[in-house]
This record gives C-alpha cells, structure tokens and sequence, in this order.
C-alpha cells in the first residue's frame, strides 16, 4: 500500500467480500522480461509471517471499519466484479516474483471514497478506492497497471523490507520471540500493522512497482501502453483537490513515464502471447 485513508462516506449496505484464489496456480517459470534485480536481503531481517499476519489484521479492521460506515461495496457491486475480475487475471502472475504468495489468502475489495488510492498490503489484500476510478476515469487496462503496480509492492515485500530497515525493529521482534513469547508478539504484530499504514516506499521500490506491474499487466492481457496514460492521469490530477493521498507518494515525473515507455516494447510480445490465448480478456 502507498498511502491509506478511511473512507467517509458510503451509499453502500454493509457487507464485506473478498475473493480466494486458492485455485490460482503458477505460470509457467520463465525469466521476467523487465529488469528489476532481486528482491531486497534487508527484508530477511523481520518474518515475513509476522509481516503478513499485521497486515491480515489491520486490512481485516479497515474492512469492518468500511462496512460500519457503508463505505465496503456488496458482492454484487458493478465495480466490484471489475476489479475482481481484473485481479483474477493477475495474481497468477504475480507468483513468478514471490512464491510466498501462492499460499497467501487474497482478498479484493472496493471501498467508497472520493480519494484518489488504492493498495495492496503484505500477503495479498486489494483495495481500490471509488475515487481512483471515477476521478481518473480509468479503462480497465490502466486499472490492470495500478493495480499490478500496488501487487508488486506486496509480492516484492517492500513494506517488509522498510519496516526491517527501520531501526531496532528487527532487534525488537527477536527479543520479543525470545524473552516474551507469543503475547509480546502480538503487541509486536500491532506495532508493525500500525507502521503499514504510513510507509512510504522508496523511489527504488516505486520503479520496481512500474516496471513489474507493467509486465504482469501485459501477461494478462492488458495494453502495455496503458502504464503510460495512467500515469499521464495521474500527473494531471495531482493539483486536483483529492490528489495529495496517493500522489505525493507517487509523483509523475518525466522519468516515470520515459520509463515505463522504454519498457513497454519488453513485454510486447507477452502481451501478444496473452491476447492469442484463451479465454480472451473480457472488458467493461
Ligand atoms: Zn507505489
């Protein structure tokens, strides 16, 4: 997640969803196209479970926090399905960076708010704001990009690897393990989830987030080019009254689309492969 806020105001029933991908199987093991180098080692220094386990939690709170405003979209929302349905077309290949994410428990959900937002926190949990998708008008194949981008941040283990590196954490969650037990863990646990919610990643993690969400919307099928015009929006809406959440920990420089525009003609072919298999993409 980049920047989170709880949302105010809902026409919305309460009632929570969420999607299991259990069935979601690896692609097929192939080299990335984009180049991003491995995943950070300063990550190693905090368990990933307890990472994940925080994360569980906090996006468990928010959710019912969401449903008690009417603020978390039913089932059967419209918008919903959408980007249900754009998720189930790239979690699968987001496992190639992250096997870890094979056995997460996915969830993906809609919340009603006018922020431009949109995360997914350690371990698989999906949100996307109203805002980012009525503000910015997004096709399907820019929400594939965003959400592809905010997928890579969790199945690359960036807030993981930012908690690590913040100091005394790691020391913290030893000596909670060796000398408290479970108990302290937990309160270790509700530290960390409170540390997710204001992360900010670096610039490194965002042009990792690009360019891996950029691949893994092109092998589903999704226009590769779409990285760049969702961006291009995003810039244009930085001076917008709800911009300042999730913009100013993504600022749309000349060098984030430059970027992303040398890198498309890398996962063309992918994207071809994509659209030649079956079933094709369905959009809305
Ligand atoms: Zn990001």
């Amino acid at each position: 997640m980049c920047q989170m806020c709880y949302p105010k105001n809902s026409p919305w029933m309460p009632r929570r969803g969420f999607l299991a991908l259990a069935g979601a199987t690896a692609a097929a093991p192939a080299l990335a196209q984009v180049d991003v180098g491995g995943p950070s080692r300063a990550r190693g220094l905090v368990p990933a479970e307890e990472i994940e386990a925080a994360s569980q939690q906090q996006y468990s709170e928010m959710m019912a926090k969401a449903r008690q405003q009417g603020a978390l979209a039913p089932d059967n929302h419209p918008q919903l399905q959408r980007i249900r349905y754009v998720a189930s077309r790239l979690i699968p290949h987001s496992l190639r960076w992250n096997d870890r994410a094979k056995g997460w428990r996915w969830e993906v959900n809609l919340l009603g708010s006018k922020q431009i937002n949109a995360f997914c926190m350690p371990g698989g949990k999906i949100a996307i704001y109203t805002g980012i998708l009525d503000q910015l008008q997004l096709t399907d194949d820019e929400l594939a990009m965003v959400m592809g981008h905010e997928i890579a941040h969790a199945v690359r283990e960036h807030a993981r690897a930012r908690i690590a590196k913040q100091a005394g954490t790691g020391a913290l969650l030893s000596m909670g393990a060796a000398l408290f037990g479970l108990g302290q863990l937990g309160d270790v646990a509700a530290n960390i989830g409170t540390q997710l919610l204001t992360l900010r990643f670096s610039r490194e993690d965002e042009i990792e987030s690009d360019l891996i969400g950029l691949e893994m919307g092109a092998r589903g099928a999704y226009v590769p080019e779409a990285s760049v015009s969702l961006w291009e929006k995003m810039g244009k809406a930085s001076g917008g009254e709800q911009g300042p959440a999730f913009l100013s920990t993504h600022p749309t420089g000349p060098d984030r689309l430059a970027r992303l525009r040398d890198n498309v003609p890398k996962v063309r072919g992918l994207y071809q492969q994509a659209v030649a298999a079956s079933p094709p993409v369905k959009r809305q």
